[in-house]
């Protein structure tokens, strides 16, 4: 028997108790561990909710930055993606979440991850046929039985009604992770690491890419060239959180 199919099971009892506790104990920031206010709803404690820096417009229409007082970007266009836009700046505060998120044991987390999207992405997603998640190499995903990207694109869907495909792209081949590479080696580390699912409908669908976090975008960049690879008329990057340099 494999670790990957214990493994599971454990997980399972784990979440059932977590569940039975929760009913017993007031909810806690997934953050800092601080309890939060019974009956508010809050996905986190006031300190760690002000920590959070969601981007202000007016913002770029094509990297979703917010725009200088000149009124012009200066991103570069061409590359797959289409547009770009993220809930979130990366900072300490939404590390501290995604991470949570990624563990599965906090599973509202990636509902509350989508609102913020949906709302962010707004403009993408009306335009939308089609969401796709960043997937993850399938060792991976049997060791850790959680992909947070499709669980965001789980719960996007279901806010705003446009179809999801969590199978639609396949991770071919296993890649270290990028965070542990220069900027540069990124690109090269994702090249081709991607393919479309024979059989997935993508062709001449508007595809909107869901990612947790957003750096270089290498990875993106990789999953969009295997989209328009299979036919897809255009891709989108909606990431709950992007890093960019200077702003935290
Ligand atoms: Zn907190
Ligand atoms: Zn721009």
């Amino acid at each position: 028997m494999t670790s990957a199919m214990i493994f599971p099971r454990i997980r399972g009892a784990r979440r059932g108790l977590g569940a039975a506790l929760d009913l017993l104990l007031p909810e806690r920031c997934p953050v800092c561990g601080a309890p939060l206010q019974g009956g508010s709803g809050a996905a986190l404690c006031p300190a760690c909710f002000a920590g959070l820096r969601f981007p202000a417009p007016p913002l770029c229409g094509r990297c979703g930055l917010p725009l200088p007082a000149s009124g012009s970007c200066g991103c570069a266009a061409g590359g797959a993606i289409r547009r770009r836009r993220f809930a979130l700046f990366y900072n300490e505060v939404s590390a501290a979440l995604i991470l949570r998120c990624k563990h599965g044991d906090r599973p509202e987390i990636a509902g509350r991850l989508a609102a913020w999207m949906a709302r962010a992405g707004a403009e993408l997603l009306a335009e939308a046929d089609l969401l796709v998640p960043v997937p993850i190499h399938w060792t991976r995903l049997a060791f850790r039985q959680y992909n947070q990207a499709a669980e965001i694109a789980r719960s996007l869907a279901r806010l705003c009604g446009t179809p999801w495909d969590a199978r639609a792209l396949a991770r071919i081949r296993r890649t270290p992770p990028q965070a542990r590479l220069p900027a540069r080696a990124r690109r090269r580390n994702v090249a081709g690491a991607f393919a479309a699912r024979p059989g997935a409908a993508l062709a001449g669908r508007r595809i909107v890419l869901i990612d947790d976090v957003a750096t270089t975008g290498a990875t993106a960049e990789a999953c969009a060239q295997a989209l328009l690879a299979a036919g897809a008329a255009s891709v989108d990057l909606l990431s709950a959180a992007a890093a960019v340099p200077g702003e935290t």
